[in-house]
Parts: C-alpha cells; structure tokens; sequence
C-alpha cells in the first residue's frame, strides 16, 4: 500500500493528514506525535464552569482555510463571531487603561479625529504621527522592520505606546527585528503606492473597507461555540482508526535509493519503517534536526526561523470584583510601561459561553521575545505574577476562583528580517526531494487559517507526486 507519515499532530498536520485521506482515501496515512493528545498548542479544557482556550482561542476569516475546513468538517453550526458589544481594545498608558482609538488599525490611524482626540499620545506625539502624510515613500523595497518602518513613518512615540504592544500581542515578538514583509505586507505596499499609510487608510475607510473598532478587526473573526479544540477532535475523528500514533516521536529521516523514506519512530510506537511521502509538521528546529543527515542546507535554513516562548494564564474572578468596566475585549501592555504582562484578553466578554453571566474569564500572556526570562519562573510564580499585574491594573481585590497555566516553548516562530529569502530557500531545497513537503506556523505564516492551508498544500503536492487522482482537491485549492 502506498503510504505517507505525517510528522507532527498539529492543526497543520491534521489538515495534511485529512487532505490526504479525504482526496486518496486508499493511502496508508501515518500520523506521529510525542504527546497524549492531538491538536499541538491548540487545546480547549473546561476548568471549574470556564471554558479554557490554551492557546489559539479564534481565527481570521479573511484567509478562508479555516472556515471552509470547519464547515466541510460539518461544524458550521459551531461557528460564532465575538459579541457585538465591547468589540474595542484598550491599551495601558500612564498606568491606566485607556481605549484604543476607533479606526486605529494595528499601525495606522483610519479616522483622524479619535486619534487626535485619544490621550494615549502627548501632542507632541501625535503631531509627529500626523506628518506621516508628508514623508516620503522609501525607494528600497528590501525587507525592514517593524520598529524601522513605523519610527521612520509616524514617530518613536506612536511605536513605543500603540504599534509595539499591538505587535507584541498578536506575535510575541521584538519588534526591531520583526519582518514587516513577512508579517504585514499590505503595509509596505500601501506606503509604495499611496505615498502614506494614513491616505491609504482614509481611502479605504470611503470605500468601506475598515470598520471602527480600535486595535483589531473583531468583525472578521470567529471561533466554535465548544472551542478551538473541536476543529483538531473532527480532523482526528475523520482520519482511519490506526492513522494516529500518540507519544510517537520520529527520531530520524533518510531518503532511500528506491524514492521511498525511511523513518525511526521511539515511542508507543517503535522501530523503522518505510514510507513513500513525508510531510513535515513540526516546529521549524523539529524539522531542521530531522533533516540534517541528508541535507545540511536545507536544516540550517530551517534552524535559521527563530521561536520565542510565552505562558497562558487563565483566571476565573467572580464579575463583582472586578474595579474597572469591562467595556472592551481586553488590553494591551506596551514595554514602555514596565509591567510583567503582555496582554490582557477578557474572554468570556469577547464569545459567548467562556464563563456564567456572573463570572469573568481572562487570559494573560506572559513572556515573549522581549521577556523571555521569564519563562524561567516556575508556574506557581507566573499565575502569582499575572493575578498580582491583574489586581493592580483591573482593580481586583480579591483571589480568582479559576486559575490554570499553560506554557508554550519555543513554539511561537518570529519572523525575523529577512524571512521571506529563508522560506524561498526552503522552497527550493525542499522542492529537490521527492515526495517531501513542510507545512506548519515556522514557514508560511502563523494563523490556524495559514497553518491549515499549508497542510492542505503539503498533501496536494505529495498526491501529486504519487499521481494519486485528486477529484477534489481542485475544488478546495
Ligand atoms: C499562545 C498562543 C496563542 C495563539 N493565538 C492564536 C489565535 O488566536 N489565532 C490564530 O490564528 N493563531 C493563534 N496562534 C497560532 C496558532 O495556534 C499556531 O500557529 C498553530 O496552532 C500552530 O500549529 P502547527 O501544527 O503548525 O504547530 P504545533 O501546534 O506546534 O504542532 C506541532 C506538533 O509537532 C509535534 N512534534 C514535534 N517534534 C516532533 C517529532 N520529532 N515527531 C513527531 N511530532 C513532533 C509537536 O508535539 C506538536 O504537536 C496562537 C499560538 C499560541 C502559542
């Protein structure tokens, strides 16, 4: 039987493993994974009447994948959209929490007055920030930094208190070395082709394109009413029953003279075994370990994406403790600010049934690459760190009656400058081998919509190869 492994039991190998199956069902399909369960850093549990997303709690629909997948998986009646109400974001300025401006997009202003009006930025600061409109277009187009690009274009000011703790947000990272093409490329190219990004916006805003809110677009993302987590258990569910190898870990990879590949697998399940396909869904310096035997380029490419760590703490507080309105989906913490804690996400006001009417949850994000030591802390002390930030910030009194923690290591890939050449290369030197194919968050964009996609692209390419007949596989690409 012609056969494929899958390297990898996250969102991104489940979606491999489910396009493979679903497009050539008569393909043994062989899916390895060090852990208990399936699923990666995407993990739902239900904590003390809290429903408790781990790590990926919702998803853009602006990239389709995730969409289209939950609902050929028939879990489109799951599907909900954050609240209408609160779809705003707050930022600490000064030590209190203020609104994010309407129409603040992430680094630009769409609608000027709530900019100029918003205390975030001293006079001074938004001055400079409005002069964008008159600073030159920058004739390179070589790849630049986030910090660059936004200090060149609308001051120190607007990055340090608005632009770096949104980033900081989204992708845990240092901004300063954060790839703005391979991150936010619409930036750039509004900048080339309008001159200014606030022009742009503003064009955009007449023909409808932006919405209100400050800080994200709430309106162009959705989660399931039970969880990430179901989207992982039905990509599972629908694999055949011996497709899933738990607390199976692939220790090496080499390509045989027949076209075919050989893998050792130590775990519950042990020893060599051959395959005609491979896809490769770990974390990038997974795959860079597995692949150095036979192709030392291609490994240090893949070695050369950067991870960064971060921790999730979830805490249940009963809604009457809580001192400030919450009136917003949560807030962000610039590193001007000197605090301990990345972000603030309340998420029992952003979806439906996270927590009871009565009850609060929030999730905090701690570390990143800017605060990475951190991640040394022992849990206890992290939960400790994040009620102590929470009571001072929130204006709680008293003790949550949920707290859990999980970390993530080395699990948030940072797409430094320069990215895009690397992922290029890895393009290449991997095209060279036959029937192997990388997918997941280290190479072509870190989105649950992304990673499935480069799931989904992996199995086109391998049926490809195996000139499997894809009747509709056309359709879904
Ligand atoms: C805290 C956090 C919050 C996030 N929030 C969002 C969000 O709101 N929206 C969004 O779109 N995205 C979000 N993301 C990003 C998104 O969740 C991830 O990019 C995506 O889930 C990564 O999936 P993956 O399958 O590529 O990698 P992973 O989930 O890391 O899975 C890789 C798997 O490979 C396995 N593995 C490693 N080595 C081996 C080996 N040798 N053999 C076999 N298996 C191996 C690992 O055990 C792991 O299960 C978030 C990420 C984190 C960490």
């Amino acid at each position: 039987m012609t056969s494929v492994a899958v390297i990898g039991g996250g969102i991104s190998g489940l979606s491999a493993a489910y396009y493979l199956h679903r497009n050539c069902p008569s393909l043994g399909i062989k899916l390895f994974d060090p852990a208990r369960r399936v699923g990666g850093v995407i993990e739902t549990t239900m904590q003390d009447g809290f429903l408790v997303e781990h790590a990926a709690d919702n998803f853009i629909t602006t990239t389709p994948d995730a969409v289209q997948l939950v609902e050929e998986l028939g879990l489109a009646d799951e599907l909900i959209r954050p609240r209408n109400s609160g779809r705003q974001a707050c930022v600490l300025s000064r030590g209190r929490l203020r609104p994010i401006p309407p129409g603040f997009i992430v680094m630009a202003p769409s609608q000027i007055w709530p900019f100029l009006t918003s205390r975030i930025l001293s006079c001074w600061g938004k001055l400079r920030a409005a002069s964008e409109v008159f600073i030159p277009k920058r004739r390179s187009t070589a790849d630049e930094s986030m910090e660059s690009f936004v200090c060149r274009r609308f001051g120190q000011e607007m990055f340090d208190r608005l632009v770096q703790p949104l980033i900081g947000g989204i992708y845990t990272a240092d901004p300063k070395l954060l790839s703005l093409a391979a991150t936010m490329p619409r930036f750039p190219q509004m900048e080339q082709t309008h001159g200014s990004l606030i022009r742009a916006m503003l064009k955009q805003k007449k023909t409808g394109v932006t919405e209100s809110s400050g800080g994200a677009r709430y309106s162009q993302f959705m989660t399931l009413r039970g969880g990430m987590t179901k989207i992982v258990g039905e990509l599972a569910r629908n694999l055949p029953a011996d497709a899933i190898h738990l607390q199976s870990s692939v220790r090496a990879l080499k390509p045989l003279d027949n076209g075919r590949w050989s893998i050792r697998v130590a775990g519950r399940t042990d020893g060599w075994m051959d395959v005609d396909g491979v896809v490769m869904a770990t974390p990038a310096h997974g795959a860079s370990n597995l692949v150095r035997s036979f192709d030392r380029r291609l490994a240090d490419e893949l070695s050369s994406v950067n991870y960064a760590s971060c921790a999730v703490v979830s805490l249940g507080y009963r809604r009457e403790q809580i001192g400030v309105p919450l009136d917003s989906f949560g807030f962000v913490v610039p590193l001007v600010e000197k605090r301990l804690i990345l972000s603030c996400s309340y998420s029992s006001v952003k979806y439906e049934g996270r927590a009871n009417d009565d009850h609060l949850l929030v999730r905090v994000f701690i570390g990143g690459a800017c605060q990475s030591t951190l991640m040394h802390l022992p849990e206890d002390q992290l939960i400790e760190l994040a009620e102590w930030e929470l009571g001072d910030l929130m204006k709680i009194k008293c003790a949550p009656v949920m707290r859990t923690i999980k970390r993530h290591l080395r699990t948030m890939p940072q797409y430094h400058v320069g990215h895009l050449d690397h992922v290029a290369e890895i393009d290449r030197r991997t095209e060279q081998w036959r029937c192997l194919r990388m997918a997941g968050s280290g190479i072509h964009g870190v989105g649950v919509p992304s990673c499935i996609k480069s799931g989904r692209e992996a199995a086109s390419k391998i049926l490809n190869e195996l000139n499997c007949r894809l009747p509709a596989l056309s359709q879904a690409t």
